[in-house]
């Protein structure tokens, strides 16, 4: 049995034999006296090599230096300082790496005179691990602060613990005017109130309403305006309780383009309606019209009576008077909707404006009114323009020029050439608009006291609508007692144009030629079939063969193979369009063709029965001569030698 003081020493030399931490001495000129086995692996070298060898191998320049500087002068206040204390300083292993080290320094007073005792430890897995944590926290920072969104933390109790810089620009608070404030100060009422007991509630019985669920809710900004934003919540069991994470976003400009969207689907669903309407009432107007018309048109045709054909001309007058309004507001609603596109091409101005007079002279002649062109451009110069609609704005200035005149006056059209632009100028002799009816004009349905002329009151808001889609303007120049100068500017063009598209329309009483032949009439009005049964009756050797329903149209269609076929859009069994579209289809019948006569006259039906294989398309109310000359072109002439 050894003695207890030995025993004492020897458990004492197994501990720091054993021990995980290296424990090394030095004496007072510092050299190493005992060096433990966890100090040889720390440092590479055998534990009994490292006695009575300078401590200062186990340390990297440059602290070997300063080591040496203490050994020297044991009372350098720095080592005093080291000593009974832990800090971190380096070593050096025998291959020459160093590396971070643990150390803290004691000394003890010996016989054989001071010893400094060290005890160390490798921290290199420990200082790695901390670089990691501390990498990894950056790069969370940096999300957290770079996030879009706003990111807050709460505590338990509702307290703000974090708050991102995206908080700051949704809410309008520093981030430090919101730590440690209750999260509630970011909610307008009623959540403002019900915050802290929503929070207890759940603490206390888990139900949730948002956490780890998300919805959207109001915001109250710092200025006190309030705002929609989606919200999730997530919940994290820290060392230092329950964290909440709120992740916010502002969508008050996602809901704001949602809204826009709906209001535009819905004014878009309305703009539809309205088409619809319009392509009714043109149908359901149109179709009366189309017998007061046609038989007005076919009185004037076959009587000689004065009586008779001044009824006629009467009927024929106020019929084309509420066509005229019909068709213009067509237009005018269809170009408030969109719906009526121009098409824009190079056209010779001068071709359309003769066209135009041609066109008036009758109106002009019979008020005794001389209308005098004035070109100074070029006979082939062109101007941007949709030829239909221009002709109908030059028809209507040139119109007005001639109904707002007096009695033996004169219409002076002047065409010029101004920069990049086409001047038209209407002069005329009238009386002139007052200045006050001048801020009344280019209104729909402004006749400004000239009730006894013949009008609509919306030649002028369509003729600027017209111009403008054209990328040019209209207005009025001047206006006095001598008369009024209306002015349209158009935009020139370089470009020669593809086909000039001039109808030559024929005389209304001229003798026509037509050699036998059958027609099918497809049409469920009786009296549009008694109108074009009557018309056709001076041509005895052209048979009219009535259908009133689409299927039997159909059937009489590919039995007979008519020479033409004229088709109603409006029939009580099948609709006109599918009733095309079966003609074409079948190899019978597919080579006739189709004339559709329809009261349905917006430009989007008339373009789609014709891309569907009409070979013409005739809007009711019928215009007889219009029908002759399409019969004319299509049906055999008579041979007259036969
Ligand atoms: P409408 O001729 O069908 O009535 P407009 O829109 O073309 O429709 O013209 C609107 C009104 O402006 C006319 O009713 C008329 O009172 C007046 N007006 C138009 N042009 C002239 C003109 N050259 N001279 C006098 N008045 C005019």
């Amino acid at each position: 049995m050894k003695q207890s003081g030995e025993r004492y020493v020897d458990i004492f030399q197994t501990a720091v034999e054993s021990a995980a931490y290296g424990i090394v001495t030095m004496d007072s000129t510092g050299m190493i006296g005992t060096a433990n086995p966890a100090v040889a692996r720390m440092f590479g070298h055998e534990a009994e090599r490292l006695v009575g060898q300078n401590l200062r191998m186990l340390i990297p320049a440059p602290f070997d230096e300063e080591h040496d500087r203490y050994v020297a002068n044991q009372r350098d206040p720095v080592l005093v300082s080291i000593v009974g204390t832990k800090r971190e300083v380096r070593g050096v292993r025998r291959e020459g790496q160093s590396f971070p080290v643990e150390l803290a320094v004691s000394e003890a007073a010996t016989e054989a005179g001071l010893v400094f005792v060290g005890i160390l430890r490798d921290i290199t897995e420990q200082k790695e691990a901390e670089a990691a944590i501390r990498q990894r926290s950056a790069l969370l920072h940096a999300v957290v602060d770079t996030a879009v969104d706003g990111i807050i933390t709460i505590d338990a109790s509702g307290a703000i613990q974090s708050a991102n810089p995206a908080v700051e620009r949704i809410f309008g608070y520093r981030p430090t005017e919101l730590i440690g404030q209750n999260v509630r100060m970011l909610m307008p009422a009623p959540y403002h109130q019900e915050h802290d007991s929503y929070l207890a509630n759940y603490l206390q019985t888990g139900h949730r309403k948002i956490i780890g669920i998300g919805r959207q809710v109001s915001g109250l900004r710092k200025d006190g305006t309030t705002f929609p934003l989606d919200l999730a919540v997530s919940e994290t069991a820290t060392p230092s309780g329950r964290i909440f994470t709120g992740v916010v976003r502002d969508i008050s400009e996602r809901l704001e383009a949602i809204e826009l969207g709906l209001a535009k689907e819905a004014a878009e669903r309305a703009n539809a309606a309205k088409s619809e309407f319009l392509s009714r009432m043109s149908h359901e107007l149109r179709t009366p019209l189309n017998s007061v018309l046609g038989f007005a048109q076919l009185l004037d045709m076959r009587y000689d009576d004065v009586e008779i054909r001044e009824a006629a001309h009467s009927i024929l007058k106020a019929g084309k008077h509420l066509l005229n309004l019909i068709n213009e507001v067509l237009d005018l609603s269809g170009i408030e909707a969109g719906r009526l596109a121009l098409s824009l091409e190079p056209i010779p101005v001068a071709s359309v404006l003769e066209q135009a007079i041609d066109l008036l002279r009758p109106l002009a002649e019979g008020d005794g009114i001389q209308v005098v062109l004035d070109m100074r451009v070029d006979e082939d110069a062109l101007v941007l323009a949709d030829r239909q609609r221009l002709l109908q704005v030059i028809i209507n200035l040139l119109a007005n020029g001639i109904k707002y005149n007096r009695r033996h006056g004169m219409v002076e059209v002047l065409c010029e050439s101004v920069g990049d632009s086409v001047n038209l100028k209407f002069r005329d002799t009238g009386a002139g608009i007052t200045p006050a009816n001048q801020a009344k004009l280019f209104q729909p349905f402004e006749r400004l006291g000239n009730a006894t002329v013949e009008g609509t009151g919306l030649g002028l808001v369509l003729s600027r609508r017209f111009v403008e889609l054209m990328q040019g303007s209209i207005s009025l120049l001047k206006s006095g007692p001598d008369g009024s100068v209306f002015a349209v500017e158009l935009r020139r063009a370089r470009m020669r144009p593809l086909e000039p598209v001039t109808k030559s329309r024929r005389p209304g009483r001229r003798e026509r030629i037509f050699a036998a032949g059958r027609i099918l009439y497809i049409e469920d009005n009786l009296a549009n079939l008694k109108l074009l049964e009557m018309t056709l009756s001076k041509w005895p050797h052209i048979e009219l063969i009535p259908a009133t329903y689409g299927s039997t149209g159909l059937e009489v269609a590919e039995s007979v193979i008519p020479d033409i076929i004229l088709l109603d859009l409006h029939l009580p069994d099948i609709g006109g369009a599918e009733v095309l579209q079966r003609l074409r289809s079948n190899p019978l019948t597919a080579a006739i063709p189709v004339v559709v006569i329809s009261a349905d006259a917006t430009p989007g039906q008339i373009g789609h029965l014709r891309d569907a294989g009409a070979y013409d398309y005739l809007t009711k109310p019928i215009d007889i001569n219009a029908l002759l000359d399409v019969l004319e072109v299509l049906m055999p002439r008579r041979d007259p030698s036969a």
